[in-house]
């Protein structure tokens, strides 16, 4: 088996599956990983050998689960130059994105790390004489994560770093688009030493993940889900969860409005947007999908953007001379493009961008964007960016919230008090003041709104997402019962 070839991994074992499927090469078109298509059997085998070890693993103490998961931490570190290629191969990554996104991940891990020793409870006064309360956090059981392609590391390790070091054993359900990025990051923990079952592996066919995850949800022992990906595919997790009764913590899509306030450090505003417009070709959740400026500053806002906009260059990936490296699929970029040709239809000005070589697209900006364009709405997911001019403050408040999604927001002012006042009227989980819309830190709560979903991932917020808060008294005296 060559070391493009995928595996499940169950109960410590490298598992064929009942059949292979294959990606290819976004920018070449040949095979870049034969993968594993399990069956909803071999699904639920994952789940069962995550629930053989879950009994060991939530009896390990804080330190001997920090000491693995930096172990792990330094396995994803030493398998670096694999990740790059899995990612160039699988998705057309840049080398500096997959290196971030590695330095994340790792980032994240030592977080979870440090963790352990943090998943405290408290002591509760009784009004019953001699009674003990206490609230105790419990590992809930074994956690099903499902991650998906664009920030394949970080998303992956998310996963299942802090429901690991809560005392979890996990099934990680791999995207169809990277199985191979993904099969690395359960490589790296089986290196550090992972006992088997802890952390298991699931990939499939494009055409079977409903039965394949379904099998997964349904399964007894999978007591809390998480989900990245798609908000149609969300609601489609979130509806079979409540079916079974069970947690989920769903990150969804995004349409990140960067609000510039008539006081606003133009040039400041310029970079952030441009970072959170293209940074990984606008294939990130949190992506500036909407920069929405006051009129009084519009055009000199637009004068400089197009300026920095139009020195991102993009190029093969695997040359790693540009910002830009490809997109993700065709579809893509036929998505994008059908975007832009219904916006221009309808009044908008394109600023910049250019034909599409393959899936090299080139950073666009479309001017005047108005609500009833389906690029104000719809998630793009590439290398777009709609330009949306408001009358005033007010009105840029209400074109920011005028979404169905809620995950990040920025808003630019020279004025820090009004940049926090606005901040807290925005709709988003996530907003930050003269700060881009793409941040993501391991210690952060993490999550959004609306369609983008709900749940936190990251420090205290996700231990309380991945342990069952128990309540537990101890009578120290006589007892005294009215009957
Ligand atoms: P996707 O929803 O198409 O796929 C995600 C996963 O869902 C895959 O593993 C796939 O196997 C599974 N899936 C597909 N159909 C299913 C079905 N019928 N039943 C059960 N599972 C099914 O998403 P994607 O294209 O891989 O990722 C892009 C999306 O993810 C974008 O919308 C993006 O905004 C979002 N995203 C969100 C965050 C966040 O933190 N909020 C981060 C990254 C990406």
């Amino acid at each position: 088996m060559d070391d493009t070839t995928v595996n499940l991994v169950i109960g410590g074992a490298m598992v064929p599956g009942a059949a292979t499927f294959e990606r290819c090469n976004p920018m070449t078109g040949a095979v870049a990983t034969r993968a594993a298509a399990a069956t909803p059997d071999q699904a639920r085998a994952a789940a069962d050998a995550a629930a053989a070890a879950l009994a060991g693993w939530s009896a390990t103490g804080p330190g001997g689960r920090r000491a693995l998961l930096n172990k792990a931490a330094a396995a994803l570190e030493a398998r670096a130059s694999d990740f790059v290629a899995a990612m160039m191969a699988e998705v057309g990554a840049t080398e500096g994105w997959a290196r971030f996104n590695l330095m994340l991940a790792v980032g994240m891990i030592r977080e979870a790390a440090a963790l352990t020793t943090q998943i405290s409870g408290e002591l509760i006064p009784s009004d019953k004489p001699g009674c003990l309360a206490m609230a105790l956090r419990e590992p809930a059981g074994v956690v099903l994560g499902i991650a998906p392609w664009n920030a394949p590391i970080i998303l992956g390790v998310r996963a299942i770093a802090v429901p690991l070091a809560c005392g979890n054993t996990v099934v990680l359900k791999g995207s169809e688009l990277c199985p191979r990025t993904h099969a690395l990051i359960v490589a790296a923990f089986l290196d550090a030493g992972f006992a088997p079952g802890v952390v298991n592996f699931v990939t499939n066919a494009p055409a079977e993940a409903g039965a394949v995850v379904g099998a997964l949800i349904d399964h007894p022992a999978v007591r809390r889900i998480n989900f990245t990906g798609s908000t149609a595919v969300g609601r489609i997790i979130a509806r079979r969860a409540a079916e079974n009764l069970k947690p989920v913590l769903l990150e969804l899509g995004g349409k990140a409005p960067l609000l510039v306030l008539h006081d606003a450090d133009l040039d400041e505003a310029v970079k952030a947007a441009a970072f959170g417009a293209f940074m990984n070709q606008g294939q990130i959740c949190m992506s500036t999908e909407r920069i929405i400026v006051v009129d009084s500053v519009a055009d000199a806002f637009v004068a400089k953007f197009r300026a920095k906009v139009e020195t991102l260059a993009v190029g093969d990936p695997r040359e790693g001379k540009t910002p830009l490296g490809a997109v993700v699929d065709r579809r893509t970029v036929e998505h994008v493009q059908g975007l832009v040709a219904d916006a221009v239809a309808g009044g908008g000005v394109q600023v910049t961008g250019g034909a599409s070589n393959g899936v090299l697209m080139p950073a666009t900006v479309v001017d005047r964007v108005t609500p009833s364009m389906r690029l104000f709405r719809e998630e793009s997911f590439g290398p777009v960016v709609a330009v949306i001019r408001a009358a005033d403050e007010e009105a840029a408040i209400a074109l920011a919230n005028d979404t169905e999604y809620g995950l990040s927001a920025s808003v630019f002012t020279r004025d820090i008090a009004r940049g926090l006042k606005v901040a807290r009227r925005i709709q988003s989980g996530i907003c930050h003041v003269n700060g881009p819309t793409v941040h993501d830190e391991a210690q952060m709560p993490f999550g959004g709104v609306k369609g983008s979903g709900y749940g936190r991932f990251g420090g205290r917020a996700g231990i309380d997402a991945f342990t069952e808060l128990r309540w537990i008294t101890v009578e120290t005296e006589s007892g005294h019962y009215p009957i």
